[in-house]
């Protein structure tokens, strides 16, 4: 493993407020289960579909239905509590949750508030190299989604799809654990990571596959570290919970609103309600949505449909085999294996698919050089495209042809670079093109000795001027490159400029 420093939590301390407060930010991610059926039914959960048509008789409530458990959620979920080496309960149970909402047909949403599958865990979040933080895992569950009510269709009517109804969510509850906005996106971050390495969760905020609930409260400095010792509530302020964000960028914002709202409000003389809010970005505020609901206002029940779920630990053995890599492990062995920084071993492990590109370039050939192209010039470029590695128009064979023509001394740096927008754009085998093109390195010693000498006799006044100061001799070299068409070998138009400067 790395060798990370546990960095204790640096509060966010809010600027422009009469006394010093800490932020506690706790925070709960819906994950929907990356699954083609529904939790309870065999309806499809393709996402942009012809609304209301993945919806079977169970997903509309329709009287006499039975739910029947999808054994493959229940497998990607304990996938996932492994992967956040947490705790797998063996037995679990579904409750029902009762409220009444239009996009939810059956009157309850079937979740588990007693009996989670999964319980502590913990994730470790990175703050820059060197520096991580651990987040406590509280539990993960299972619950259904419920379906979409349209508002924004028609001026008179609201629609309702039930094409989410049913779709399996992983409810993963962190512990108020989370210090400021950057290190709760930080968090959501790094758990979309661990999901998609894991392949429980395609971690696709835009279409709502990933959403957090975030509380936060304030409380005065040394109330969190008391919490910490005791863990006791008690020590920290009244939280409230901002729902379902889905946006890294507007969950730092919401914190920072609802942090100086609740401390206007305290330094104020008055009292935080506990509540349920909504942020609204284009205000940059949040807004009481409801007053807060306890468990008993749903009156969970155990489900009356479902039987306690029991699995074996030789099933979750079986899982625990299928773990692929994770991104902490990968990082670390990126780091003594290619002798890579952390910070570039971060860059190449940000997905599995970048990673697996790298190795495969990697393999057999320099490791730090071929770093560096992935991460300089082949992410740069697909970043100024806005395509991500799965798009490269250069596969890991090309861009490892290009690295052995540069370690081999065929090609320049520089003329690397001309290559790499060859074969970027119009692809090809690298070698061939070098071939055909006549970029090869001029390394014969003598063709770049004519050139030298050229330069040399065509500029007499620079001579003088460089033999009073040596560090005019770049000037000689850029024209024995511009002579040769970038392709002499630097290193030896360095050493024979130098020596016949010396003359
Ligand atoms: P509910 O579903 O009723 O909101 P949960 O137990 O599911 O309750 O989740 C509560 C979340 O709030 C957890 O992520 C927890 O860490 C967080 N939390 C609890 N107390 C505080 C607090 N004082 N400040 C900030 N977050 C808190
Ligand atoms: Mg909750």
């Amino acid at each position: 493993m790395l060798d990370l420093t546990y960095e204790a939590p640096k509060p966010k301390v809010i600027a422009g407020a009469k006394q010093d407060w800490e932020l506690v930010i706790g925070l709960e991610v819906h994950a929907q289960v990356s699954s083609n059926a529904k939790l309870f039914s065999g309806a499809s959960t393709q996402f942009g579909a012809e609304p209301n048509s993945n919806v079977a008789f169970v997903d509309a409530g329709m009287p006499g239905m039975l739910p029947v458990i999808n054994e493959g959620c229940v497998a990607l979920a304990v996938k996932t509590g492994l992967g956040l080496k947490a705790q797998i309960n063996l037995t679990s149970a579904f409750d029902r949750k009762n409220y009444f909402y239009p996009d939810l047909p059956q009157g309850y949403q079937i979740s588990q508030l007693y009996h989670p599958i999964v319980g502590e865990g913990e994730v470790l979040v990175d703050m820059g190299p060197g520096v991580a933080r651990l987040v406590r895992i509280e539990r993960i569950h299972l619950e259904q989604d419920a379906g979409k009510s349209i508002h924004d269709m028609d001026p008179h009517m609201s629609f309702v799809d039930l094409n989410r109804t049913g779709v399996a969510l992983m409810e993963i509850v962190s512990r108020p654990d989370i210090r400021g906005p950057e290190e709760a996106a930080a968090y959501v971050s790094k758990l979309r990571q661990i999901l998609r390495y894991l392949g429980t969760c395609d971690g696709n905020m835009q279409n709502g596959n990933l959403r957090a609930d975030v509380n936060v409260s304030v409380c005065a400095p040394g109330a969190y570290e008391k919490y910490q010792a005791t863990q006791d509530f008690s020590h920290l302020g009244t939280r409230c919970e901002i729902k379902n964000m889905n946006s890294m960028r507007f969950i730092q914002q919401a914190i920072d609103h609802e942090a100086r709202r609740q401390i206007a409000i305290l330094e104020d003389g008055g009292k935080i309600v506990q509540e349920t809010r909504l942020y609204d970005p284009d205000k940059g505020e949040t807004r009481s949505m409801r007053s807060k609901e306890e468990a008993h206002d749903y009156r969970y029940f155990p489900c009356p449909d479902l039987l306690p779920l029991e699995i074996e630990q030789a099933w979750v053995d079986e899982i625990a085999a299928t773990l692929p890599e994770l991104p902490d492990e990968k990082k670390a062995r990126f780091v003594t294996e290619f002798g890579m920084t952390e910070y570039d071993a971060g860059v190449l492990t940000a997905s599995a698919e970048s990673a697996a590109y790298f190795e495969e370039v990697a393999k057999g050939r320099d490791g730090k050089l071929a770093a560096n192209w992935v991460i300089n010039e082949l992410f740069g470029r697909l970043k100024k495209e806005d395509h991500d590695i799965t798009k490269s128009p250069v596969s890991a064979a090309q861009l490892g042809g290009i690295i052995e023509l540069i370690s081999k001394g065929d090609i320049s740096g520089k003329i690397a670079k001309d290559l790499f927008e060859i074969v970027y754009t119009e692809g090809g085998d690298p070698a061939q093109i070098v071939e055909d093109r006549g970029m090869k390195q001029v390394t014969d010693t003598g063709a770049i000795e004519a050139a030298v000498d050229k330069v040399i006799a065509e500029n007499p006044a620079q001579v003088e001027k460089a033999r009073q100061n040596p560090k005019l001799a770049g000037w000689f070299v850029g024209q024995v490159m511009k002579a040769t068409g970038g392709k002499a070998n630097p290193k030896a138009v360095n050493q024979i400029v130098a020596a016949k400067l010396a003359q």
